[in-house]
């Protein structure tokens, strides 16, 4: 897993990848001769289920969009495609 820092001004409510951490990020992954098998933020207050900001800006079809909220104090985490013409699928997540 590789950590990347959201640089948007309004971090508690969107979230915007460092374009720097995410360039490293990626010549890393490359480097290791791995590929970008998903994508994780959190949604401080709201359900762990992918906003329309999300579905908007979700750029990477072939990922699992993982998404954990803290509105109620233990963690949910719920996992998702996001593809062309606002497709949502859920992931199923097992141990
Ligand atoms: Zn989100």
């Amino acid at each position: 897993m590789i950590r990347c820092a959201n640089v948007h001004p309004t971090p508690t409510t969107r979230y915007v990848i460092d374009p720097r951490e995410q360039l490293t990020a990626f010549r890393t992954i490359d480097a290791a001769g791995e590929e970008l098998i998903g994508i994780y933020h959190s949604h401080p207050v709201s359900q762990p289920y992918p906003s329309p900001t999300d579905r908007a800006e979700a750029h990477y079809p072939d990922a699992v969009y993982l998404l954990v909220s803290l509105r109620t104090g233990t963690p949910e985490l719920r996992a998702f495609r996001i593809g062309a013409d606002d497709f949502i699928g859920e992931v199923t997540l097992s141990a």
